[in-house]
């Protein structure tokens, strides 16, 4: 997926020779490969550490899209996010004064309409340099370098270290074997012994695609309240997307394409009207489901994991004072390395967390700041574990 063909082109860039394992015949047929994600900035005025991530990630993978063939792997129309109740238009006037205008502007309802070349009922916020994204094409783009070995129907089932190689094994097969080895396989990679303990959750989503008409060649830009809507890419419009927690089944439902549909109803009635949707039974539309994979502070999990049970050993007094800095050396798992939990915004963050786990592996200056790089780092959560172990002692004591 993006993670694993962001991190496999970070690696050949470099010089590494990489072998990249998919299960699936081709790349992209998970989480990756819905026919258009939208590249949106969901982010905050208060300079947080995700906040930084998703604004450094943008442009990286803008940077990037200039490389591929706009108007079918890309598009730069533009994202109209629009201010659909009282909260979301306060966020967006904070947003406003916090960001300069080239990325992110208020319009009002007659500048929304003129943006969208549709009718909307709000006003919002215009994101001038996003736009949408057909995921696959740029995994694609991306495993294609002469030192990336694409080995499809490739399923690893167990992940051992043997001397000082992993070896990845579908039972007695050997998949692979290297002195590193990059776990990009969203929630999947908590069937490994390593990251077993990692707190990744999957949420199933589904999106809707509807036929182009004559008359919604008029939506110039995409457009989002609590779902989304793309311009027509190769004759068809992608709506997104429905959330569920609870459903592991991944056969497309009627009643997320019902949903879907009310989220566009929402978006703009007019845009409904064009695409003839208002009178379609959701039994006749078509559309995908996959899992998105999110960790608890929903940002991405990257870089070197440790061996959490030697972890919790050396670092022990954290769970006593958590202001202590032990000058002890953290137990890595050798060559263990870490690329997940990229959450709804996988577009956004996983290319430039390939190019940070090649800067860990390459000993480069990081190409982020230290905090946010700390703040996706695989430890985080053996780390808040420990010093939360300390609070609930105390809180036994008093
Ligand atoms: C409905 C929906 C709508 C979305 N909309 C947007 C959007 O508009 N914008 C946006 O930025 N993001 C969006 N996302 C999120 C984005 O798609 C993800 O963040 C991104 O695709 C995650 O990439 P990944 O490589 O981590 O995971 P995946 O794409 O799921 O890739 C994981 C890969 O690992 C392979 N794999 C797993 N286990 C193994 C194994 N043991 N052996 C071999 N191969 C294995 C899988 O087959 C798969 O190909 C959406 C997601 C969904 C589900």
């Amino acid at each position: 997926g993006l993670a694993g063909c962001a991190t496999a082109a970070s690696l050949a860039a470099r010089g590494w020779r990489v072998s990249l394992l998919e299960r699936h015949a081709g790349l992209a047929a998970e989480a990756s490969g819905n026919p258009q994600g939208v590249l949106y900035l969901k982010l905050s005025a208060h300079g947080t550490a995700l906040s930084q991530l998703i604004l450094s990630g943008f442009g990286h993978t803008r940077r990037l899209l200039e490389q591929l063939h706009r108007g079918v792997d890309w598009d730069d129309c533009g994202v109209l996010q629009l201010a659909f109740d009282a909260r979301e238009g306060e966020r967006q006037a904070q947003l406003a004064a916090a960001f300069p205008p080239e990325l992110l502007h208020l319009v009002d309802r007659d500048q929304a309409r003129q943006c969208a070349g549709i009718d909307v009922a709000q006003g919002g916020l215009f994101f001038p340099e996003g736009g949408w994204v057909h995921p696959p094409s740029l995994c694609q783009w991306q495993a294609t370098h002469p030192l990336i070995n694409v080995l499809t129907h490739r399923e690893v089932l167990e992940l051992d270290r043997v001397d000082d190689q992993w070896c990845a094994r579908d039972g007695e097969r050997v998949l692979a074997s290297a002195s590193v080895v990059v776990l990009a396989g969203a929630a999947e990679i908590k069937r490994f012994a390593p990251s077993a303990d990692l707190p990744l959750k999957r949420i199933r989503g589904q999106i809707t695609c509807l036929a182009q008409t004559p008359a919604s060649q008029a939506l110039a830009t995409v457009v989002c309240a609590e779902g989304y809507v793309a311009p027509a890419r190769l004759g068809e419009h992608t709506l997104g997307a429905s959330f569920d927690f609870n459903n592991q089944d991944l056969a497309p439902t009627r009643a997320e394409h019902a949903g879907n549909l009310q989220r566009l109803r929402e978006i703009s009635e007019d845009l409904l009207q064009r695409l003839d949707a208002d009178t379609v039974a959701p039994e006749h539309v078509q559309g995908r489901a996959a899992f998105r994979c999110t960790s608890p502070d929903y940002l991405p999990i990257v870089g070197p994991l440790a061996d959490r049970e030697a972890f919790a050993q050396v670092y022990a007094a954290l769970g006593k004072d958590a202001r202590q800095v032990p000058h002890v050396p953290c137990p890595w798992l050798p060559g263990l390395y870490i690329n997940s939990g990229h959450g709804s915004r996988g577009l956004v963050t996983a290319p430039l967390c390939g190019e940070l786990l090649a800067a860990w592996l390459c000993d480069e200056p990081l190409p982020l700041p230290s905090v946010v790089a700390e703040a996706c780092h695989p430890n985080r959560f053996a780390l808040r574990a420990l010093v939360r172990g300390k609070s609930q002692a105390s809180k036994v004591q008093s």
